[in-house]
């Protein structure tokens, strides 16, 4: 028997690694996404209870190491088990995707929150969102000479001046340029998530010389070891847990 491993998760890098645990270590969602039905390793869903719930979760499941793949936006799940893993002397690892970098001929309006996109996508009237489902709770607050879209993962209604489009990543560079042509969007409003799977969007807004609204990264505690990529990841897995890494679907 390996040392148990509990795995946060909720991201396309996550569900990559639990694809390689046995049954013995655990993967943690919080409950917003798809469930993965076909994974060897335990699946538990929904909140710890702060910092505290998950101490006691680790001490009560014999849990040997906190591995975070959680989004890098995801900041409260993480700064909690940071703390969780104090308290009870456990090593907290993570896995934290490079930002992206503007690249020549980008324009990135850089806001550090939500008051901040608000502000700087004033001038423009068609605008996108992808940066989740944040912009659902703003739908009453659309300005009468602005029309918004919202891609997220959630299903809505939307109204005259809001239209949400429920989509889950990876995008194409071709179904981006189709979406943007539709849409006559005069400015993309995005986290800075990093990663392949949703990067289409930049370089299609570089290509028309659509302005990016980014909203900055939060801070996040630091881990004893951080990774960049699934890869190393798994293989100091491999040498803290004897994980066998036959599952992986690459
Ligand atoms: P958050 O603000 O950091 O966390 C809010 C609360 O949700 C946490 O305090 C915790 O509840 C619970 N939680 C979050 N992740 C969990 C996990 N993996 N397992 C068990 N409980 C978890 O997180 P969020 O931004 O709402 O994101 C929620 C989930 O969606 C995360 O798993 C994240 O990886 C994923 N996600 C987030 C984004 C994003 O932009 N924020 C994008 C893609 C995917 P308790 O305090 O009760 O333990």
């Amino acid at each position: 028997m390996s040392a148990r491993v509990l795995l946060l998760g909720g991201t396309g890098d996550a569900l990559r690694i639990a694809r390689a645990l046995g049954p013995e270590h655990v993967y943690s969602l919080a409950g917003l996404g798809r469930v993965p039905a076909d994974l060897h390793c335990a699946v538990r869903v929904g909140g710890f209870g702060g910092a505290e719930g998950l101490a006691r979760y680790l001490a009560d499941e014999h849990i040997a190491l906190v591995l975070d793949a959680t989004h890098p936006y995801a900041a409260q799940i993480s700064a909690n088990a940071a703390r969780a893993c104090e308290q009870t002397k456990l090593p907290y690892w993570a896995l934290r995707r490079a930002p992206w970098q503007p690249q020549p001929g980008d324009d990135w309006r850089k806001v550090d929150d939500w008051a901040g996109v608000i502000d700087a996508i004033k001038p423009f009237s068609r605008v996108l969102f992808t940066l989740g489902r944040e912009p659902l709770a703003h739908l009453g607050e659309v300005p009468v000479h602005q029309h918004w879209t919202v891609r997220c993962l959630d299903a809505h209604p939307g109204h005259a001046r809001a239209q949400v489009i429920d989509a889950r990543g990876p995008f194409t560079p071709e179904g981006e340029r189709a979406l943007f042509d539709a849409g006559r969007y005069d400015v993309i409003v995005s986290k800075n998530s990093g990663g392949a799977a949703t990067e289409a969007k930049l370089l299609v807004a570089r290509e028309m010389g659509l302005p990016v609204v980014m909203m900055q990264r939060p801070s996040l505690p630091p881990a004893q070891r951080e990774f960049a990529a699934v890869q190393d990841v798994l293989d100091a897995l491999a040498a803290f847990a004897g994980i066998n890494q036959r599952n992986i679907d690459a």
